[in-house]
């Protein structure tokens, strides 16, 4: 299919970010363009990422991942429980192994609580083994809203959503050009093979392209070291615990983050992540890294099997498999702390009508919706 003139919008990226934006753009009344530069939807962070729909404990109060985060995943639950797409509200687990870490996790259940998350509460070590036997720690902190999703289910819901609402998707367009024209934007497009170029015309340009949205931005004209919008790509390796190994959980369990900073940053600790299927998964790590790729490394069982250990005492680095990993599109750097989530219009930064989505590490996949509904509500001036 060619390009062809007059759209309201271009979304760039078919994530859930940008499907999460296009479908509510369409839905209320803009022409929307998605384009996609791979030959699928979701085939970069929304498919490579714990699938955790988080409750919203981690974030400091105010901030864009705490108040998107928890408006995001009641928007959440509501659309997974309406478009039967399959999701399950387990609950969350995060355990202390001593006393030491009990402390932090008071601190951890102010701050979700000041984060307006319902039903925190601790639970001591006899409570916290009678909802998981194979459990050995001092406490935990339980969070009942957390859950699990299917998120690939989840994007193609997306999609079936913006289509149903007029929008179109082109896949192996790749956009390597944005230009401010009058009145509008410029987009240039490259087509898988490469050969081809094509450009068109929009008002308004959706910049949702994860580990690629710094240097849109910078395509667009935008400082980006300036305005502290290059991203830091960190990895995250996950490995299966072998079904013969006939552990089951049926929470997600979480040690207590290393440091408040750290947890501001995103460096949650290796946790156990039941599946809609039943499996169990461990990850993910975090190495900040250069080079995108996707490959995990077996040799590193041990250390996720000594990671576990700590609360899991069964777990024997013989029934880990390497199984997947994804790369966060982070803002904060090795020891940078807290960075928030830019989702933003650009008038100020001298591109009116781009909206720039950067550094959409976790929680994305939970606030998406919420994304979504700020991006367009940006559009309209509503927000800042
Ligand atoms: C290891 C890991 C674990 C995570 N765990 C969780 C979790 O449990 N819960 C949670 O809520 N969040 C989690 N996240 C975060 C979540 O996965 C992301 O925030 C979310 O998927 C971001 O979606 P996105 O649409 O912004 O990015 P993506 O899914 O990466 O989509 C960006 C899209 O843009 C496309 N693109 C890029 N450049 C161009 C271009 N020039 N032209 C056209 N297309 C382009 C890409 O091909 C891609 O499809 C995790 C992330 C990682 C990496």
């Amino acid at each position: 299919m060619g390009l062809s003139p007059g759209f309201d919008a271009v979304v760039v990226g078919a994530g859930v970010v940008g499907l999460a934006a296009a479908s509510e753009l369409a839905r209320t009344g803009r022409s929307v363009l998605i384009l996609e530069r791979r030959a699928g939807i979701g085939q970069e962070a929304t498919s490579r990422n714990s699938q955790v729909i988080h409750a919203g404990l981690y974030y400091p109060p105010g901030s864009l991942k705490a108040d998107l985060c928890c408006r995001g995943r009641e928007l959440l639950y509501a659309w997974l429980e309406a478009r039967g797409v399959p999701h399950r509200k387990l609950g969350k687990l995060v355990v202390a192994s001593d006393e030491a870490e009990l402390t932090k996790l008071e601190a951890l259940i102010a701050r979700g609580q000041a984060n307006g998350v319902p039903g925190l509460r601790m639970l001591g070590a006899r409570d916290t083994q009678i909802r998981e036997p194979a459990l050995a720690v001092a406490g935990a902190l339980y969070s009942p809203e957390s859950g699990i999703l299917d998120a690939a289910r989840f994007a193609l819901s997306l999609l079936a959503e913006a289509e149903a609402q007029g929008a179109t998707l082109l896949l192996n367009h790749e956009v390597i050009g944005l230009a401010r024209g009058s009145g509008g934007w410029q987009v240039v497009v490259r087509t898988a093979g490469g050969e081809d170029e094509e450009s068109l015309a929009c008002e308004v340009v959706i910049n949702a392209g994860g580990l690629a949205s710094d240097s849109l931005a910078q395509a667009a004209g935008i400082d980006i070291d300036a305005r502290g919008y290059r991203q830091r790509p960190c990895k995250g390796n996950y490995f299966a615990l072998q079904a013969s190994a006939g552990l089951r959980l049926s929470h997600l369990v979480y040690p207590v983050p290393p440091s408040p900073s750290e947890a501001e940053a995103g460096g949650l600790g290796i946790h156990a992540t039941p599946d809609l299927n039943g499996g169990l998964r461990f990850g993910p790590d975090a190495h900040y890294t250069e080079k995108i790729d996707f490959g995990v490394d077996p040799a590193a069982a041990g250390r996720f099997a000594s990671a576990v250990r700590r609360y899991l005492p069964e777990v024997r680095e013989d029934q880990l498999v390497a199984d997947f990993a994804g790369v966060r599109s982070k803002l904060a750097g090795p020891g940078e702390g807290f960075r928030d989530f830019v989702v933003q219009e650009e008038t100020d930064a001298g591109a009116p009508g781009l909206i720039n989505c950067i550094g959409i590490e976790s929680p994305g996949l939970t606030a998406s919706l919420a994304i979504g509904e700020r991006v367009a509500a940006l559009l309209q001036g509503r927000v800042r």
